[in-house]
């Protein structure tokens, strides 16, 4: 078997194979066991489920989970408040929790008595983990849970692990050298950092062959970097604190897959309402977490998720990257648009200086211009037509571009200005 081979195929083939109806029967089967658990022990998720005139029974498909108001992270530090430590989240007494985590805000996390409650194995299989591989996990071990859940599912594929944490580069090395670790999980830019050390200190190239990158942007080019000067197959995943894994890379690396242990839902992020796939907005997920029963939990951060088949087998739905955070974005004629997308549209055309979008209204229609400053010696006509057809591909908007002098631009301007009146 060739070493690609190996670290190919599923941890679940069929759950993550199933079809759509099988995964509607399946997600919808253990959402009524679930909310049936937490009305019973979870005195903040029924205050949530009563507050909306619901009941456990109310919820007969995964569409009836939009009935229920999203809760918002940020809300999430004065609901604990109310009801320390973890907001009548938790569906067990504090004497069963095996671990209490401490995130920003701060937001109480618990680690409850069952094994798998974070679905992290199913994205690390899929990123090429095997029983065997020997892996340092410089995830911060101290106060947050990523360390703490990576680890158990590593534990569960049959990987060892070497809680090595974060920092100390040079220890990592020799470390990693003298175990001879073949996985990697971490931060991408911590793992470049570790390979440069390698390099300056003249060990020789290190025996990572796969990595389990997250908690911060994993551009294309660090990918490619990795895998053609390291041979390291790098895959990303998507979760939070609250959450556990919602979504990881196949070997395809395009796009994120969807857990079967997480409904997932793309809604307006004011109104919390799911929008089509395809559109930018707030991922709102639903986690089948016995200990800590997460039920339409706002993530504050913006994606978008497509149901196009993936050549991996796996037929959920992917999550298309990170697209920001979604207290930054702004309704044009019914569509959020968003500072990154300012960003993406200016980089697909060269000789562009500083830019920034203006959001105005005439009569009834809102109008959207791309202000940008152009290099010397940029063609304006061309420049001019290939920015607004990228703004009609990344916004699914028409806008127009108006060329403004050099200089007139703030350096630190906001990408995107809203300049309505409503009044
Ligand atoms: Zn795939």
């Amino acid at each position: 078997m060739k070493p690609a081979d190996r670290r190919a195929g599923y941890w679940n083939r069929e759950r993550e194979t199933m079809s759509a109806g099988a995964r509607e029967r399946y997600q919808a089967g253990w959402l009524g066991a679930l909310l049936e658990h937490a009305w019973r022990h979870a005195p903040g998720v029924r205050r949530r489920l009563e507050q909306a005139g619901l009941s456990p029974k109310n919820f007969r498909s995964t569409d009836d989970l939009a009935r229920l108001p999203v809760i918002k992270k940020s809300a999430m530090p004065d609901l604990q408040k109310a009801d320390p430590p973890f907001g009548g989240f938790c569906t067990v007494p504090l004497a069963k929790i095996r671990k209490i985590f401490v995130s920003p805000g701060p937001i109480f996390e618990p680690m409850g008595p069952e094994v798998s409650a974070f679905h992290a194995e199913t994205a690390l299989f899929a990123g090429g983990f095997r029983p065997g591989d020997i892996v340092i996990n410089t995830f911060a071990y101290a106060l947050t849970p990523a360390a703490h859940e990576l680890d158990e599912a590593l534990n569960l594929i049959g990987c060892a692990v070497v809680p090595t944490g974060v920092g100390q580069t040079e220890i990592q090395v020799s470390v990693a050298k003298t175990v001879g670790a073949t996985g990697y999980v971490g931060t991408p830019s911590f793992l470049m950092t570790i390979l440069a050390k390698a390099r300056e200190m003249g060990v020789g190239r290190l025996p990572i062959q796969v990595a389990q990158v997250g908690a911060e942007p994993f551009t294309e080019s660090m990918r490619r970097e990795l895998a053609d000067q390291h041979g390291i197959m790098a895959r990303q995943g998507f979760g939070t604190a609250d959450l556990g894994i919602v979504a990881y890379e196949c070997a395809e690396a395009s796009g994120m897959h969807l857990v079967e242990e997480a409904i997932t839902q793309v809604c307006d992020p004011t109104s919390g309402e799911p929008l089509p796939h395809g559109q930018i907005g707030e991922l709102v997920a639903t986690v089948n977490n016995r200990t800590y029963p997460m039920i339409r939990f706002g993530t504050g951060d913006l994606t978008i998720v497509t149901d196009e088949p993936c050549p991996c087998g796996r037929t959920s739905a992917r999550m298309l990257g990170w697209r920001g955070r979604a207290d930054e974005v702004t309704k044009v004629r019914g569509l959020f648009i968003h500072p990154r997308q300012v960003d993406e549209i200016v980089a697909r055309v060269k000789g562009v200086g500083r830019s920034q979008v203006v959001v105005g209204r005439e009569g009834h229609n809102d109008t959207l211009t791309l202000r940008v400053e152009l290099g010397a010696g940029a063609d304006t006509h061309a420049v001019a037509a290939a920015l607004e057809a990228a703004i009609r591909d990344v916004m699914k908007l028409r806008g127009i571009v108006a060329i403004v002098a050099a200089a007139t631009i703030p350096e630190n301007a906001k990408k995107i200005s809203d300049e309505r009146k409503w009044d």
